[in-house]
C-alpha cells in the first residue's frame, strides 16, 4: 500500500474523546510512519472538531495552513476527517478544494483504502460509509502514565444549544468486555480517565440500564490500571450505586467532573437539561457527605437566550453555594441547527463576556480558598513532567485532570520519575495551582 511508504502527520483538534479516535488512526497507519514535524509529511491528517463555529473556523484554518505545504514542505495528499465533515459534507466538499480524502467520524478504519483512491487520482469522499469503529488498538499521545478511554460515542440527552446529537448521533456504547481488553492493551497507566458525552449513561443503549458501576469494577480488576477518574457525569444519572462506588473503590480518583451549564430553573428548562439548582446543590452535598474531600468541577454557559440579570445572578448565588473546586465558563455560542438558535432573548456578545469574567472572578476566589485549605497537608501527586518555566517539576493531585484543571509545581532533593507518585507537602496556593516539595515517594 502506497501509505506505507509515506511519512503521515496527524494533526487533533477538539476534545479528548476525538483524541481517542486520532489514535486510533495511528494504529491503523501504523506508528513507524508518523512524523511530528508536519512539514516533512507527505500525507497530512486533520481530524477536526464541529462543536461550535470557533471549533469549525480553527478546522478551516488549519486545512488552509496545512495546504501551504504543499508549497513549502512535501505534501501530496490532505486528508480531513471527524465531525467537520461528518456534519458539514455538503457544504464543503465543492469549497474545500485543498483536500483530498474526506472521512466522517466512524470512517476512519477505511484510511488505507481512501488514500490509495486518492494516490490513483480521485477525490475520495467516504464520509457515512461506516457507523461504528470496530478497531481498539491505539497509538497512545497522551505522556504514557495517563490515557483516555472512550466508553461510547453520540448524545440523547439534546441540550437545546448543542450540535453533537446531530453531529455524532444517538447514544452508543462500547462492550464491556471490548472496554477492558483496549484498556488491557495500554500497558502501565497511572490514570485511565473515562470520557464519552455522557459517562454516566454508559450501557443503557446495550444492557437497558446503566452499567458504569458494573464497567468500573471490571476495569478495577486490571492490574495495569492503578487509578479510574471520571469525567463528563450527568448530573441527573449520578445514582446512588455510583457514589458508592466512587466512594469505596480505591482506584477511583475522589473527583467527579460534572457539567451543569447552568443554575437558574428557568434556563435549565430552556436548556433541556434536566434538574433544578437545588436538586444540583443537594446531589453537591450528598457527594461530600458520602465522599469526605471529593473534589467537584463543572462547566456553565453564560448568555443563554433568554438569560435576564435575575437569571444570571441566580448562577452567581450557586456558584457561591455550591464552593465548586473548580469550574469552566463559556460565552454562549449561537450554534445554526440548535433549537435555541431560533429563541428569542439573544443575549449580546459583550454582556456574555461581561458575565463570564464575573463568574471566573467569582470562582477564583473560591479556588483560592479551596486550594488554601491544603497548604501544610500533604497530597499524594502523580509526576506528568518539568515546568521548564517555573524551574519545578509538575504533577496533579486527585482534585485535577489534566488539560482543564490546575496543577502541583513540586520540588524533590531525589529523583522524580514521570507516572510516579510521590507525597508532596503543600507549602503555598494560589487561585489554580498548589506549590511544595518532596515529602517521600510513595510506595507503589
Ligand atoms: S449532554 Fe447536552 S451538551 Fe453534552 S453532548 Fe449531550 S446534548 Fe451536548
Amino acid at each position: 500500500m502506497i501509505f506505507k511508504r509515506k511519512k503521515i502527520g496527524v494533526i487533533s483538534l477538539g476534545c479528548d474523546k476525538n483524541r481517542v479516535d486520532t489514535e486510533k488512526m495511528l494504529a491503523i497507519l501504523g506508528a513507524e510512519n508518523i512524523t511530528s514535524d508536519i512539514s516533512q509529511a507527505e500525507i497530512i491528517i486533520v481530524n477536526s472538531c464541529a462543536f461550535l463555529e470557533s471549533a469549525r473556523k480553527e478546522a478551516l484554518e488549519t486545512v488552509f495552513d496545512c495546504n501551504e505545504y504543499r508549497r513549502n514542505g512535501k505534501l501530496e495528499k490532505l486528508v480531513l476527517t471527524g465531525c467537520l465533515p461528518q456534519k458539514f459534507i455538503d457544504e464543503i466538499y465543492d469549497e474545500l478544494v485543498e483536500v483530498d480524502v474526506f472521512l466522517g467520524i466512524a470512517d476512519y478504519e477505511l484510511l488505507p483504502d481512501a488514500i490509495e483512491l486518492a494516490y490513483s487520482g480521485q477525490r475520495v469522499n467516504f464520509v457515512g460509509k461506516k457507523d461504528w469503529v470496530e478497531k481498539t488498538e491505539r497509538v497512545v499521545t497522551t505522556p504514557l502514565h495517563y490515557a483516555y478511554l472512550k466508553i461510547a460515542d453520540g448524545c440523547n440527552n439534546f441540550c437545546t444549544y448543542c450540535l453533537i446529537p446531530k453531529i455524532r448521533g444517538r447514544y452508543r456504547s462500547e462492550k464491556i468486555e471490548t472496554l477492558v481488553s483496549e484498556a488491557e492493551s495500554l500497558g502501565n497507566i497511572s490514570e485511565l480517565i473515562l470520557v464519552a458525552q455522557d459517562v454516566t449513561r454508559y450501557g443503557v443503549d446495550l444492557y437497558g440500564k446503566p452499567q458504569i458501576v458494573p464497567l468500573i469494577k471490571e476495569l478495577s480488576k486490571l492490574e495495569n490500571i492503578q487509578s479510574i477518574r471520571l469525567l463528563y457525569c450527568y448530573p441527573d444519572m449520578i445514582t446512588d450505586e455510583l457514589i458508592e462506588e466512587i466512594a469505596t473503590n480505591d482506584k477511583v480518583v475522589k473527583y467527579v467532573d460534572m457539567p451543569l451549564q447552568h443554575a437558574d430553573d428557568t434556563i435549565l428548562k430552556r436548556m433541556n437539561r434536566k434538574g433544578t439548582a437545588s436538586e444540583y446543590l443537594d446531589l453537591i452535598k450528598k457527594l461530600r457527605s458520602k465522599i469526605p474531600n471529593i473534589a467537584i468541577r463543572s462547566t456553565f454557559i453564560a448568555g443563554f437566550p433568554g438569560e435576564t440579570d435575575e437569571h444570571f445572578a441566580n448562577l452567581l448565588d450557586f456558584l457561591k453555594d455550591a464552593r465548586l473546586t473548580n469550574a469552566g465558563f463559556f460565552a454562549y455560542s449561537r450554534e445554526e441547527g440548535t433549537p435555541s438558535y431560533n429563541y428569542d432573548g439573544q443575549v449580546d456578545e459583550d454582556i456574555k463576556e461581561e458575565r463570564v469574567k464575573k463568574l471566573y472572578a467569582v470562582q477564583k476566589h473560591i479556588s483560592r480558598i479551596y486550594l488554601q485549605s491544603f497548604v501544610g497537608k500533604t497530597l499524594e501527586v502523580l509526576a506528568d513532567g518539568i515546568d521548564y518555566d517555573k524551574q519545578a517539576f509538575c504533577g496533579r493531585a486527585y482534585l485535577s485532570a489534566p488539560e482543564i484543571d490546575g496543577v502541583v509545581y513540586f520540588n524533590s532533593n531525589g529523583e522524580v520519575c514521570q507516572g510516579q507518585r510521590y507525597l508532596v507537602k503543600i507549602e503555598k496556593a494560589d487561585a489554580y495551582d498548589l506549590y511544595g516539595g518532596v515529602e517521600d515517594e510513595f510506595a507503589e
